[in-house]
Order: C-alpha cells, then structure tokens, then sequence
C-alpha cells in the first residue's frame, strides 16, 4: 500500500496501526529471507503501533499514522542496534534516537526494522555489509545498489511503504534508481544529521524513499525543518507537500551534456528522451547545457569522501564504544579493534584519505580536489543561469550482478559518476522512476540550485500524473 492510503484508513477508522503493522510484519516475514533488506527488526513494533492508537483515540493529528517506515542502518534508534553494517558496531545499542527517527515517531509513523546498507555507507551494491549482501527484489540475482540498498528493497518489494537513507555520494537516489522508487537527496542543512553516524561530514545527508510523490512529500515534510541540535541546520520550513500543487509548467530543464555524452546503457537514455518528451507535453521547455568540471566530480569526491572518512573513522579505537579486541598494551588494542572491525573497503578508503592528507602530498591531492570542487559548484551554478533544473541519468546502467564490481574497486567507484556532484555542491537532487529495461527499472536524476527542493517535488508529481504513475510499481515478488 501507500503511506497515504494507510493513513487515510487509519483516520478514516477503517484500519488500525495495530492491524498495518501486524500485516506488514506477515509479509517481511514472507519475503524478507529471499530479499535481506532488514539488519534487525524492531522487537518492539506492535507495541508502538498499539502507542499510536491510544495517541489517535486522543485525537492527536498524525501524518504518518501507523505508517510502517525502515530506517537505515546508520541512523540511531534508542534500544534498538545501529551497526553501521560493520563489526566495529554490531553491538552498538544508542542511548537516544536521531533527530529524524524522533520526528517519525512524533508524526505517528512506526520504525519496523534497520535496513541493510554498506558498511559506513561506503560502496554502490551493500555487497559491503558485514551481514551480507540485500538482494534487489526485480532481479534476486542483482545489487540493490547501495548505499542505503536495503531502505530501497525494502520499499521496491513493498515491505514497507516508506524508508529513511543517508547520502554522501548517491546512496539514496542510486538504489532508488535500481529498486524502482523514488529517492530524495536535500539542500544540505535541510534534514538533521543529529544521531546520524558520520561518514563524511560535509557531503552526508539524510534522504527520503517511496513508490509515490506524494508518499516521498509526507516523509520528507515529517522529518525535515530546523533542528538546533545540529549545527549544520537550516533555519528553512518544508513545504513538500505544497509543492504538488505548484504547477510544473513554464520551468526550463537542462540536459547536462558531460553525464549524456557515452557509457550509458540503452534503457537509461530512453527514460531520459521519454522524461523529456512527456514533460515538454507539460509545458516544460528543454535546453542543452554543459557543466565541464563534472568530468572531474568522481575523482574530487573520492578524495574529500576519503579524506573526511580517514578522520571520521579515527574515533573507532576501541576504547570508547565499538568493537573492542582486548591486549597488553592499548596500541596493540587499537590496531587489533580496528583491523577486525573494519571490513576491506573501509580500510581502503581510510588509507587512501591519510594518504590524501598527509603531509607532502596534501596540496597535491586534497587541495586540488577542493579546488574542483569550487570550480565544480561555479560551473553548476552558471548552469542555473540556464535552466531551472538539470536532467541527468542517476545512474549509467540498471542494477548490476552480485560480484560483478568486487573485484575492482574503481569499476564499483564509476556506478556513482552522475551522482557525487550534487553532494560536492550541497544541491537537492530527487530519481524519479522512468522506464524499464528488459525487467530492470531505470531513474533519472533532476538537480536542483540550493534550497530550491520543493520545485524538484512539482516536476516529479507532473511526471507521475502524466505517465499514470506507470513506473514506481511494487516489485512482483507475489
Ligand atoms: N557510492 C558512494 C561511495 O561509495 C556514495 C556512498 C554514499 O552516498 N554513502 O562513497
């Protein structure tokens, strides 16, 4: 179901939260272990759907009443496990809830499970994970994607309506685009990072998914707005939902030539003609731009993303929280902690960001790569002159096979080619479900300037209507 159905009912009285859930929780119980979306599931579900009936009877406004949501892996939850999909954290219960898991639950929403993803948020596939990998539920042979693949999964297979990413480079809105859902990547400021766990701090933020518009408006206005525990913050009120009802026509689309140039696949440059064509039916006006410096976005981002997570992932040493390898002396401890809590690719990229800011070569690698990240933002920025909004695909090709890019690190770096700019820069960004190819879904990415989040909002609602919502359909997994 929707989110939007669910709470109708459940306000209507036809339904009970009690009832969503307990149905919920039949078919991840069903389906899940063809899928492993889930770390763990909430113990404590049903009982918090039977909090939001005593809440409603008391004739509290809930907008996500008895809403079943999944909750990324990296996010705290009071009580509950956040590993981080590592062995660092596996045992790791927070004493608090995020920000954001705070406001579902004010909004009446239920935490169902913590969703599988890549270890520290680092990869494309969750083939990263230290509890192995989430399947992707068109295709059990295929990633995902990753980072937050198991919050996609989970709402591609409909186990749940609604789910909670984080993105550093792509995580939401590239398993967004393989699952066949939409995924939303705010301004960054937009959604509070308060009891997320960091992986590289000036490019994380948390992102929204769902099957409908008007589903992905819901969440993202009950968990975005200004947070004063997060100094990163904005002082800016959501107005998602509004934004359905802003009319679409009249804005000006830019193709970004450097992302439609070569190496995408067949059915990802058919969604990008047919977004084109049906949104000119809207009254959208298309026009070519270029932004040269997004040839160089891929290697920036794996510097500052490396560098940041080097410095980020320091804190695991296993004398505060985390895993904890006891030794004689504490420097042995350390080294033993860190060298079985991390997995292979958390390794690589804390060499590769110490190497980046060591002394001797940080001018040459971490100094060069925030200069194209300046020049990156100038070139995105004069694109805006241009048009209202970017079109790019979000990813080059749809879901790959499990194994496919292990064996070469940079072949899994270059799945996340349209997506890290929009981090580097701080920009909106939203997938939105536009095609299939062969049985596999394929997304295409709109960015948006800074703060201009709601208008990416407008144009994927006119999509949706205009296509008769033919695209973001649940998996067909029975
Ligand atoms: N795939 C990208 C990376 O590995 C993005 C990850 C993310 O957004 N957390 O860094």
């Amino acid at each position: 179901m929707l989110a939007q159905e669910i709470v109708q009912s459940v306000q209507a009285g036809q339904t009970s939260p009690g009832e969503v859930v307990r149905a919920y929780l039949e078919r991840i119980e069903r389906l899940e272990p063809r899928l492993r979306a889930f770390i763990r599931l909430n113990p404590k579900a049903l009982e918090e759907a039977q909090q939001v009936e005593e809440r409603l009877a008391r004739g509290e406004a809930l907008p996500l009443a008895g809403v079943p949501v999944a909750v990324k892996d990296n996010i705290c939850t009071r009580g509950l496990p956040t590993t981080c999909g590592s062995r660092m954290l596996e045992h790791f219960v927070p004493p608090y809830d995020a920000t954001v898991v705070e406001r579902l639950r004010q909004a009446g929403a239920i935490v169902v499970g913590k969703a599988n993803m890549d270890e520290f948020a680092m990869g494309s596939s969750t083939e990263y994970s230290a509890f192995g990998p989430t399947r992707n539920p068109w295709d059990l042979e295929r990633v995902p994607g990753g980072t937050s693949g198991g919050s996609a999964a989970a709402v591609g297979a409909d186990l749940v309506p609604l789910a909670l990413g984080t993105d550093t480079g792509g995580s939401v809105r590239q398993p967004a685009a393989l699952c066949g859902v939409y995924g939303f990547k705010p301004t960054y400021g937009r959604i509070s990072r308060y009891g997320v766990v960091a992986t590289a701090s000036s490019l994380d933020q948390v992102g929204t998914l769902a099957r409908s518009v008007a589903d992905l408006a819901r969440l993202t206005d009950a968990v975005s707005g200004h947070d004063p525990l997060d100094s990163t913050s904005l002082e800016v009120a959501p107005h998602f939902q509004m934004a359905l009802q802003t009319p679409a026509q009249g804005l000006v689309v830019g193709l970004v030539r450097e992302a439609l140039a070569a190496g995408n696949s067949p059915g990802v440059l058919e969604a990008i003609e047919r977004f084109r064509q049906v949104m000119e039916g809207c009254g959208l006006r298309f026009v070519e731009v270029s932004v040269p410096t997004l040839d160089y976005a891929l290697a920036a981002y794996y510097i500052v993303n490396t560098a940041e997570i080097s410095s980020n992932l320091a804190r695991y040493d296993g004398t505060l929280y985390g895993l904890r390898v006891p030794a004689e002396d504490s420097i042995t401890a350390m080294m033993q902690s860190r060298e079985r809590g991390f997995g292979p690719e958390a390794k690589r990229r804390i060499l590769m960001g110490t190497f980046a800011l060591s002394s001797g070569y940080y001018q040459a690698y971490y100094g060069k790569a925030l200069q194209a990240r300046t020049k990156l933002k100038a070139d995105l920025d004069a694109a805006f002159c241009q048009a209202d909004l970017l079109l790019t695909p979000t990813s080059p090709f749809p879901a790959f096979r499990f194994g496919e890019k292990t064996a070469d690190p940079v072949s899994m770096y270059l799945a996340d080619i349209d997506t890290v700019a929009v981090n580097l820069a701080g920009l909106p960004a939203i997938s939105i479900p536009a095609g299939f190819e062969g049985s596999l879904p394929v997304g295409v990415q709109l960015m948006a300037p800074p703060l201009g989040d709601e208008r990416l909002f407008s144009v994927a609602h006119a999509f949706e209507e205009a296509t008769g919502r033919a695209f973001a359909r649940v998996a067909p997994l029975g």
